[in-house]
């Protein structure tokens, strides 16, 4: 399963920004890298009883002006609602039961999502002050006072929060099922291809027991293997909402792709590679995923001689880091050469596994060494004494040298293409590991 996703709404000045900061200062990891979304602060990663999860909070969008306080609230709740399995809705005791809290209490209720009410600044320890009962009236069974300031009541909340997981181990699935990642921005055309893949399938649609949210498995076997879409109800429920969601699908995005054996990146073909698709991708690719990026609306392209190479080449130019991914056009509006998808992802998903032994990779580096010489610096040279597959998925690579220093970025570069010159590894990432030996 990947990492749950759980959201804070709540009005401003309830506290939900010391509570995400109080949980974020113990959190063991954020993530740093990933462009462009944590800068926003909008989520982190936690780590609570050895499980990880994501926290969203929705109001760490933009700035509230009074007049607008109701409007955002309703567009928080939305978005809550959309990208989580659970929802922390906040009160504050001190402000007592207000009109605009029932009005969310409302919306949150109705979409059926596991909702925690955390009523915030009840500093003291002991005895329930009475001022927290009137929270009752919201209708919530969960109730839990916190104070957020003193991380009290905290652990108690996220036990109530973990209860609404799945469990870990039910989301496994047998080695030789490939999964598959469909990913890209809102409109990019992602659920026309998934309707499109499953239409002429005969679809088992796989509700994963245990799990809280809505999202849901589809299981795909034929001739070309066995597959497993993620997350596609999610992607295919048509989301009504405003530009803010694109913020936190990209959230759903990265969730996807950590599961994902293969990353289906779309870009649309009549807006081209974005920022937006460059951080899909890119993440992709830090998390060693194999992908295929998939240019779609082709159909909207007017095209002469060499329009698709040409744009073939704008995209890989865009997306430099990923040079190794094919890139394919498609329409998945008229199903053109979205036939020819489930035997990529299948040969992908295969070059991604592909294990090479170790008496093959030191004839190919010892090749490689005569033909360029390693980097030398101050009269030492590197020197590579073997070379061997440490695992797969991406496929790793660990190489005994001298000297770590002596590597060079470039060096690195020529063996993979040397790498990839010899076993292809088409559409996924290599890695290094560098390590010294006497
Ligand atoms: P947000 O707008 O919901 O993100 O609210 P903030 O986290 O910015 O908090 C609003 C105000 O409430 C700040 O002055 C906080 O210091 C204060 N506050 C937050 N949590 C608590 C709490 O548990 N107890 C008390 N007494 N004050 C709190
Ligand atoms: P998603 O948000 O990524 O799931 O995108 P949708 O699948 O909902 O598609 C967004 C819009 O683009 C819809 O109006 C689709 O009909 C349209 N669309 C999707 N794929 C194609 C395509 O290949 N060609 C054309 N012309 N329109 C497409």
């Amino acid at each position: 399963m990947s990492k749950p996703i759980v959201a804070i709404v709540g009005r401003p000045n309830v506290g939900k920004s010391t509570f995400f900061n109080y949980l974020a200062g113990k959190r063991i990891s954020i993530v740093e890298d990933t462009p462009g979304v944590t800068r926003d602060r909008i989520y982190t990663e936690v780590e609570w009883r050895n499980r990880k999860f994501t926290l969203i909070d929705t109001g760490g969008i933009e700035p509230y002006s009074e007049d607008k306080i109701m409007k955002q609230m309703k567009n928080q709740a939305e978005i809550a609602i959309e990208t989580a399995d659970v929802i922390i809705f906040m009160v504050d005791m001190k402000d007592g039961l207000t009109a605009s809290d029932r009005e969310v209490a409302t919306m949150l209720r109705k979409s059926k999502k596991p909702i925690i009410l955390a009523v915030n600044k009840v500093d003291k320890v002991g005895e329930l002050p009475a001022e927290v009962y009137e929270f009752y009236n919201l209708g919530m069974d969960n109730l839990m006072p916190i104070s957020s300031i003193h991380g009290l009541g905290v652990g108690d909340l996220l036990d109530e929060v973990f209860k609404y997981f799945p469990d870990e181990a039910e989301e496994e699935y047998d080695e030789e099922v490939i999964k598959v990642a469909v990913v890209g921005k809102p409109n990019a055309g992602k659920s026309s291809l998934i309707n499109k893949i499953l239409g002429e399938e005969r679809v088992i649609v796989s509700d994963i027991p245990g799990t809280t949210r809505d999202a849901i498995d589809t299981y795909v076997e034929n001739e070309e293997g066995k597959f497993v879409f993620i997350d596609t109800a999610g992607i295919r429920r048509k989301s009504k909402i405003t530009e803010n969601i694109e913020r936190y699908s990209a959230i759903r995005s990265w969730t996807a792709i950590e599961r994902a054996d293969v990353c289906l990146i779309m870009i649309d073909a009549v807006e081209g590679v974005t920022e937006q698709d460059t951080k899909i991708a890119g993440y992709a690719h830090e998390q060693g995923k194999a992908s295929i990026v998939v240019v779609n609306k082709w159909d909207l392209v007017e095209k002469t001689t060499g329009t698709l190479e040409e744009y073939r080449k704008t995209v890989l130019e865009k997306l430099g880091f990923m040079l190794y991914a094919p890139v394919v056009f498609i329409s998945a509006k008229t199903g053109q050469r979205v036939d020819k998808i489930y035997n990529l992802v299948k040969y992908v998903a295969n070059q991604a596994a592909l294990r090479i032994t170790t008496g093959v990779l030191n004839d190919l580096l010892n090749e490689a060494i005569a033909m360029v010489q390693p980097p030398s610096d101050k009269g030492r040279r590197l020197k590579i004494y073997y070379m061997t597959q440490a695992s797969v998925k991406p496929p790793t690579f660990v190489l005994f040298v001298n000297n770590m220093e002596l590597m060079h970025y470039s060096y690195e570069r020529y063996l993979e293409n040397q790498l990839r010159k010899s076993f292809g590894f088409e559409g996924t990432p290599i890695r290094f590991l560098i390590r010294e030996k006497e």
